[in-house]
C-alpha cells in the first residue's frame, strides 16, 4: 500500500488537502470510501495479532476506519492536535469529552453561554451521575478563578459562544486553569481551525460539532475530540465501546468539505463583515454584534486570537418576540432552519426555538433576548443577503 501523503512542513491547508488514505490498487486521486462494518483477515494468525493490538490493522468500523482516519488526521492537521476521535455528531463529541474525564463527586465549570444541548447534558444528564457544574459569565473571565474547586476537573468553554457571540482570552484561561491541573475542553465549532486554534493557545483538547462549519453544506452530522494522546485515548476507550462511531460515509464527505474549509471561511467571514457593518445603525434594530465590529465588547480579544470574524452576525430586533416571527416571514432568500454553517444564509430565532426549553430568565442569563435574531451568512453574493435581510426589516415593521 501506498503511503499517507504527509509532510508536517506544509501549511494545515495543505496537509488538509493532501493527506489521505491508503489509495487502492486503483491509485484514485480522490480518497476511497471504505463503507464496510468490518475487515478480514488471511489467516487465523494476523486477525490474532490485530486483536492483540500487535498491528494497527483495522478490526471494526466502531473503533476505527480508514476514511475516518483520513478525516481525523486532515483535522490533526488543522487544529495542531496529537491524535482525535471522531464521532457521530458534535454532541457525543461534546458528550465523550465529558464522560471520559469525570467521574461521580467532579465538578465541572463551564461558560453558561452553551449550545442547548450541551446546556441539557451539563444540567439534566451530568447530576445523574453526581458530576456537579458551575456556570460563569464569559465576558467575566476574572470570576472564574475564584469558581474553581479541588474537585474542578475540567473548564469547558464555547468562544465565540452560541449564539451569543461572547469571547474569552483563551490563553489568559488556560493560565489560570494550568494554576489548578484543570483541563481546559474548548468547542471550536464557531470559529474552526481556519480561524482560531485553541491547542496553540494551550487548550487541552477541542471538540467540534463538524455538522456546521466543517461540512459546510448542511449535508451530514459529524464531530471530533482532539488533543494530546493520552487525553485523546481516553475518549476513544469511552467511544469504542459506547458506540458514537462516525459513518465512513459522513467521514467522506467531511474531509472533501475540509479541502474547501480556509477559501470557504474566509467568503463567510467577508460576508459577515459586510453585513454586520451595513446593519450597524438599521433603525429596526437595537445593536448589532459580531465578533469582527469594533462595537463588539472583545473586539481585542477577537482580533488577537481570531483570523477572521467568522459566518455568525446577531442582531436585537425593535419590537422583541412578535416583531422576529414577523422577520422570519417576510425572509425570500434566507432559510428558516435549525443548522447553521451552510453554503446558503440562515435566519433563526433562538428564544422561540433552540433555546425554548429554556425558561426566560434562563434564556436572559446567556444572552438570549426576545428579538435576537442569529444569521448564519452563506455563500451566496453577499448584496443578496443584505438586501433580502433589509426588505424583510422594513416589511416587519
Ligand atoms: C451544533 C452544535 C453542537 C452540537 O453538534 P451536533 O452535530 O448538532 O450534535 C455543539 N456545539 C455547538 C457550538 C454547536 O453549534
Amino acid at each position: 500500500m501506498k503511503k499517507r501523503r504527509n509532510k508536517p512542513t506544509w501549511h494545515p491547508e495543505t496537509q488538509a488537502i493532501r493527506i489521505q488514505s491508503e489509495r487502492t490498487a486503483h491509485m484514485e486521486h480522490s480518497g476511497p470510501l471504505y463503507l464496510t462494518s468490518s475487515f478480514c483477515y488471511e489467516d487465523a494468525e494476523s486477525m490474532r495479532a490485530a486483536f492483540a493490538d500487535e498491528t494497527d490493522a483495522y478490526i471494526y468500523s466502531r473503533f476505527s476506519n480508514p476514511t475516518v482516519q483520513e478525516f481525523t488526521d486532515r483535522m490533526c492537521a488543522l487544529e495542531g492536535a496529537e491524535s482525535g476521535f471522531a464521532t457521530a455528531s458534535g454532541m457525543s463529541a461534546v458528550f465523550g469529552s465529558f464522560m471520559a474525564f469525570l467521574k461521580t463527586g467532579d465538578h465541572l465549570l463551564s461558560s453558561a453561554s452553551v449550545f442547548g444541548s450541551t446546556h441539557t447534558v451539563i444540567t439534566k444528564f451530568l447530576p445523574k451521575w453526581g458530576i456537579e457544574h458551575t456556570y460563569f459569565d464569559l465576558t467575566q473571565p476574572e470570576s472564574v478563578e475564584a469558581l474553581i474547586r479541588p474537585n474542578t476537573k475540567m473548564i469547558f468553554v464555547e468562544t465565540p459562544s452560541n449564539p451569543g457571540l461572547d469571547l474569552i482570552d483563551l490563553e489568559a484561561l488556560v493560565k489560570i486553569a494550568k494554576r489548578h491541573n484543570v483541563i481546559v475542553n474548548v468547542d471550536n465549532c464557531f470559529a474552526t481551525p481556519a480561524l482560531q486554534k485553541p491547542i496553540a493557545l494551550g487548550a487541552d483538547l477541542v471538540t467540534h460539532s463538524a455538522t456546521k462549519w466543517i461540512d459546510g453544506q448542511g449535508r451530514v452530522l459529524g464531530g471530533i475530540v482532539l488533543g494530546r494522546r493520552e487525553l485523546v485515548d481516553e475518549v476513544r476507550a469511552f467511544c469504542r465501546s459506547t458506540g458514537p462511531a462516525l459513518s465512513p460515509f459522513n467521514a467522506w464527505v467531511l474531509s472533501r468539505a475540509l479541502e474547501t474549509l480556509h477559501v470557504r471561511m474566509a467568503r463567510h467571514s467577508g460576508s459577515a463583515l459586510a453585513l454586520a457593518t451595513a446593519l450597524e445603525g438599521n433603525a429596526s434594530l437595537e445593536w448589532v454584534k459580531y465578533p469582527y465590529l469594533p462595537s463588539h465588547p472583545q473586539y481585542a480579544i477577537a482580533q488577537q486570537q481570531m483570523t477572521g470574524g467568522g459566518g455568525i452576525v446577531c442582531f436585537e430586533l425593535k419590537g422583541g418576540l412578535e416583531r422576529g416571527r414577523r422577520f422570519l416571514d417576510k425572509l425570500e432568500l434566507l432559510s428558516l432552519t435549525a443548522n447553521l454553517g451552510d453554503s446558503r444564509s440562515i435566519a433563526s430565532h433562538p428564544a422561540s426555538t433552540t433555546h425554548a426549553k429554556l425558561s426566560e430568565q434562563e434564556r436572559l442569563n446567556v444572552g438570549i433576548t426576545p428579538g435576537l435574531i442569529r444569521i448564519s451568512v452563506g455563500l451566496e453574493h453577499a448584496g443578496d443577503i443584505l438586501q433580502d435581510i433589509e426588505q424583510a426589516l422594513d416589511a416587519s415593521k
